[in-house]
């Protein structure tokens, strides 16, 4: 079965949004062992949406399209396939009473023209959307399989996984299941190496790495003829990766964010923690409170980004400040005593460093980073010296915050 990639929004073809859909349908799919021949790109234009689609559907067993499912007038992905196709589009009411519920339950006003997302084309399937108001479908014509997905990425990629995968097992000679590992403080080339013929000489199943901001997801895919074979060969590979890198592991699942585990863990184990942040200005608070249930284990962080603020609020003295400079051992250590104390969190981390681009000096370059953790019994400090730019830098101190938070309160090894 080979496959195109239809990827309808024009905020794409301006260069606003970068198209991590069709990275994410492209690399899945190839886990799957189907092949995806195009990715194609086109704006929300009736006219031009159909040219592709008929060449697209004329070269592919199956297309997948994303956006353009939405209620405004632009959006047009499902009326030009139903139109391709010859078929009309239908009030679905299981789709509107999904709709007007999910509206309720936020208590937003709901606009008349969110029913157009209800509309689907006859004799569709309907993919039920858990994350958002548009359903996606798939319609099976002749000689083309289309499958619309939602645009946002956290709508797309559940939708894709827990409902399109299933469906395309039966055009695959079997079952296919994948399980995913996280893991954080290792390079990319790093894992790979230690893998070693784990991943050279994998087929099935597989193990395929996929490099995010300091961290690297393993996704082992198995496919076998039944789902139990198929689980009882993923679980050999899953206990060798584990215990390759032990503690390194911080998570499971694709969309397991480090913040969501160390969130859990802190509630699972009934402890408060808090962060007094300079170069990240809030990233480490910003990422915990992104996390429903938060507020169980979170009551303030602090931004210290000034001097003034690092000894008022904290507590740091004005002679540590002078003495070694913001950017210090010392000072890291005194911002997470400070945080700790005036906060009464259970665990306090600090970070202090220079995000660059500017402000690096020959004695403190840009990436130096000192990163501190305190909590009963525990009081330390570690060097970072990162590459990389302004905004990886933050994003990289800030999950090691977390993860020291995660190793405390697991009561494993502190190390970065
Ligand atoms: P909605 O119901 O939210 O309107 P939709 O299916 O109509 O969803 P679009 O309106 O086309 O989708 O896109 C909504 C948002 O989804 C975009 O603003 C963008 O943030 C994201 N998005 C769309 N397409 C892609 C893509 N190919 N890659 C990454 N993100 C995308």
């Amino acid at each position: 079965m080979t496959f195109e990639l239809l990827s309808v929004g024009t905020e794409l073809l301006l260069g606003s949004i970068v198209n991590t859909n069709a990275q994410y349908l492209s690399r899945r799919l190839s886990e799957l062992g189907f092949n995806v021949y195009y990715t194609t790109v086109v704006g929300d234009n009736p006219e031009r949406l159909k040219a592709a689609l008929e060449i697209a559907a004329g070269r592919a067993d199956a297309v997948i399209t994303t956006g353009g499912l939405g209620p405004t007038g632009d959006d047009l992905t499902k009326e030009t396939i139903a139109d391709y196709c010859g078929l009309k589009c239908v009030m679905d009411e299981e789709s509107k009473r999904r709709i007007i519920e999910r509206f309720s339950r936020g208590h937003m006003y709901m606009p008349e023209s969110n029913f157009k997302q209800a509309e689907m084309p006859e004799g569709c399937i309907i993919l039920q959307n858990d994350n958002g108001t548009a359903p996606g479908a798939i319609v099976e014509s002749e000689n083309c399989k289309f499958i619309m997905l939602p645009g946002p990425p956290s709508e797309m990629k559940p939708m894709f996984d827990d409902m399109v995968i299933p469906y395309l097992e039966r055009f695959s000679d079997g079952v296919i299941r994948s399980k995913s590992i996280r893991v954080f403080g290792l390079g990319e080339s790093a894992v790979d190496e230690m893998l070693g013929d784990l991943i050279n000489n994998s087929t099935n199943p597989t193990v395929a790495p996929y490099a995010k901001t300091g961290q690297v997801e393993l996704r082992i895919t198995a496919k076998a003829d039944t789902v139990d074979e198929a689980k009882a060969m993923l679980e050999p590979v899953r206990e060798k990766i584990e215990s390759l890198f032990g503690d390194r592991v911080y998570g499971t699942g694709i969309d397991n964010s480090m913040e969501n585990v160390v969130v859990g863990i802190l509630r699972d184990k009934k402890l408060k923690a808090t962060c007094a942040e300079s170069c990240t200005g809030g990233l480490i608070a910003e990422k915990i409170t992104r996390i429903p249930g938060s507020s169980d284990c979170f009551d303030c962080g602090y931004v210290t980004y000034s001097n003034v603020q690092k000894a008022d609020m904290l507590g740091v003295s004005t002679e540590t400040l002078k003495k070694y400079g913001a950017v210090s051992e010392q000072t890291a250590l005194e911002m997470s005593r400070g945080a700790r104390g005036r906060s009464g969190a259970d665990i306090a981390v600090a970070v202090t460093g220079i995000a660059g681009p500017g402000g690096g000096t020959p004695d403190k370059p840009v990436g130096l980073v000192y990163i501190s953790i305190c909590a009963k019994g525990l009081h330390k400090a570690f060097k970072l010296n990162l590459n990389g730019s302004r905004e990886n830098i933050r994003e990289r101190v800030s999950l090691h915050a977390l993860d020291l938070i995660r190793r405390c309160a697991l009561g494993i090894e502190i190390k970065i």
